[in-house]
């Protein structure tokens, strides 16, 4: 299917998961020649567990690999079949795009825009090696001994790494369900001595759409105004679905916490650590044992597929036990198991190794991207691929990195954490990570970045354009609002909730009130123009946050000065006064560079920043540059 050259490769990128399309597209972007390796043709667009984009936190990552031309936002779009903006009555700085996508269309478009895509060539192989010359990475070697030479090669090999999936008591090797492990890749990272972990997570059973009684469920559908997740896109491509929801109840519990010996994530055969915040049927079942019933969504896999995606279940108890506890379930009583739920664990290379270019300190022109740095979801996969992809492309291209910072993107908050404090667990986004979230939205990504990536050569000339038209009308409005002025007296006078008495308002100032929209303006005065809605709506939200925003940038600024102040690699942490013991054990494994870098360690308190600040002043500290 692909058209496979790759004589003259500058960037060889290793798997075709959702890091690995997106770093070989942002290479190809860059006008490099890019060959994308991975083991089986179909691998592209593959979603290895749940078939949705999105959600809070991960939506705002997707925004940001579209605002940067990435590909995950449009490819979701193509394929989404029920669209949910999550937080919906909240603040718009927590609000998560969220689609649930079929799973054929997502690969098929996937596999397009890799097929379509100058300068890139995928070529299916599997790689056992990276080759080396003076200790730098020069290209790939595959399995059956041929050579693809590279300046720079990007690993995102997912779960593969010596991938071993469960099923309670069964266990066999493999990167996912009916795709094998990468062996030779993992011995090779482990003789380059590099600091490798295990991490585990799971998967729920799948079940056939037809064997469920739907009309017993409650029912959930999507938006009635669908919201996009690419800046280019309006509306959906494909007609739309409801999902089903029903519950465990103390009957499922019973029959989980009566085989909980027999699941291999509860028996002790698994060593590695699973994602806390995506907990298996059986976590939830003994960690919550208070809970009376679990909440289940049931997700159709696609329009013309009757596979369901049970969300909520995950498990690796066996056949038998999961098809018990699955009849347990209200609408599920007649179900049938279509393939069966997993774990899996696999080795990842703690991302402390890398640089914030994601490149591997120990190997010049090494990268790496996605679930081998220990992170979970495809989003948090894709937007390492990009600035992993964007940055091999600057290597080859002789100029500097972009190293994204947490002050302009979800992309910079989650390298931050992952170079800072490596992961205790499968690192998944959450809005809550981000210091700065009133700026860091997910509807201002194209502002916050479009301009940055267009400036690096990754943003096409349609992307730039269409952000251009929209800039412009939007500074446009934004003068217009700027030169109208309204009394509080006419405004409280059209209904609002305004003291009569209070101050004279610009047309912009007066947008920021809640509940007043432009609209409202437009009827105060009419001279104003008429303008398209998105372009209105994205005004109102930028003047909502702007004073909430100028708080935000005292905060910014309080927080650089603290970053800069540089920790002696021979500071004693112990003899800084005050600290408790977990404070210095905790300073002690991270070994931050800045009071910045120490600030993110997990559990730091305010107080002990401060106090090692000043004890670095007082000791004649300086700053960084
Ligand atoms: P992957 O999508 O795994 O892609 C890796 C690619 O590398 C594959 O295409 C593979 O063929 C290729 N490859 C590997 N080795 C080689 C080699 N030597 N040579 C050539 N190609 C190679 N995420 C969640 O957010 N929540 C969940 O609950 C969740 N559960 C999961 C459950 C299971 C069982 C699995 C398998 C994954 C789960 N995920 C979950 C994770 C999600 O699938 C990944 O986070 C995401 O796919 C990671 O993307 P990636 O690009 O890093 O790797």
């Amino acid at each position: 299917m692909f058209h496979v050259k790759h004589d003259g490769a500058r960037v060889v990128v290793v798997g075709g998961g959702h890091a690995g399309l997106e770093a070989a597209h942002a290479s190809a972007r860059m006008g490099v020649p890019t060959v994308l390796v991975t083991l089986r043709e179909s691998d592209i667009g593959v979603m290895s567990c749940n078939p949705a984009i999105g959600g809070l936190g991960k939506g705002h990552l997707v925004r940001e690999i579209d605002a940067l031309d990435g590909v995950m936002g449009q490819i979701a779009d193509r394929a989404g079949i029920q669209f949910r903006l999550l937080n919906r009555k909240k603040g718009p700085a927590v609000q998560g795009p969220r689609a649930q996508a079929d799973r054929a269309l997502y690969r098929c478009a996937a596999q397009e825009v890799a097929k379509s895509q100058p300068n890139l060539s995928v070529l299916v192989g599997e790689v056992a090696g990276i080759e080396l010359d003076s200790g730098e990475a020069k290209g790939v070697r595959l399995a059956d001994g041929s050579l693809i030479p590279a300046e720079a090669v990007i690993l995102t090999s997912g779960t593969f790494l010596n991938g071993i999936i469960h099923i309670g008591q069964d266990r066999s090797s493999g990167g996912r369900m009916n795709d094998p492990a990468s062996k030779p890749l993992a011995k090779q990272l482990l003789e380059l001595d590099l600091p490798l972990g295990r991490l585990k997570t799971g998967t729920p059973p799948r079940l056939d759409g037809r064997s469920i009684a739907w009309d017993e469920l409650d029912e959930q559908p999507g938006d009635d105004d669908p919201v996009m997740f690419s800046f280019l896109n309006k509306r959906p491509f494909v007609p739309q679905v409801s999902c089903g929801i029903t519950h465990t109840n103390e009957q499922t519990h019973e029959i989980i916490r009566q085989n909980l010996d027999q699941s291999a994530m509860y028996s002790g055969r698994i060593e590695g650590v699973g994602p806390r915040y995506c907990p298996s049927i059986e976590d939830k079942v003994v960690r919550f044992s208070d809970k009376p019933s679990h909440q289940i969504f049931l997700e159709p896999e696609g329009l013309n597929d009757h596979t369901v995606y049970p969300n909520g279940i995950s498990t690796s108890l066996p056949a038998e036990v999961q098809d018990q506890y699955v009849r347990t379930i209200r609408g599920l009583e007649q179900a049938k198991i279509t393939q069966l739920g997993y774990a899996i664990e696999y080795d990842y290379v703690d991302p402390r190794s890398l640089g914030p270019d994601l490149g591997l300190r120990q190997v010049p022109g090494l990268y790496l991207a996605g679930q081998i740095n220990g992170t979970t979801g495809y989003e948090e996969a894709a937007a390492q691929g990009l600035a992993a992809g964007l940055n091999a492309a600057l290597k080859v291209l002789g100029r500097d990195p972009v190293h994204f910072s947490r002050r302009d993107s979800y992309i910079g908050v989650m390298i931050d954490d992952l170079i800072s404090n490596g992961v205790s667990e499968p690192y998944r986004m959450f809005t809550s990570r981000a210091e700065f979230r009133l700026t860091l939205r997910a509807d201002n990504a194209d502002q916050r970045l479009t301009e940055l990536g267009r400036r690096l050569g990754v943003v096409g000339e349609e992307r730039w354009q269409a952000f251009e038209r929209k800039l412009y009308a939007l500074n446009a409005l934004n003068s217009e609002l700027n030169a109208v002025s309204l009394t509080s007296r006419e405004l409280a006078e059209a209904g609002f909730e305004i003291n009569k008495d209070g101050p004279r308002r610009t047309g912009h100032e007066a947008l920021a009130i809640a509940g007043i929209t432009y609209a409202d303006i437009r009827t105060l005065r009419l001279n104003l123009p008429l303008v398209e809605e998105d372009v209105s709506a994205q005004a109102k939200r930028d003047a909502s946050y702007q004073s909430y925003i100028a708080r935000q940038n005292r905060d910014v600024a309080a927080m650089e000065r603290d970053e800069s102040i540089v920790i002696p690699s021979d500071l004693e942490f112990a003899a800084v006064p005050g600290l408790s013991n977990e404070v210095v054990a905790k300073l002690k494994a991270t070994n931050p560079g800045t009071v910045g870098q120490a600030a993110r360690i997990e559990g730091m308190t305010p107080a002990a920043l401060m106090l090692i600040a000043s004890y670095i002043r007082r000791q004649g500290g300086r700053e960084s540059a």
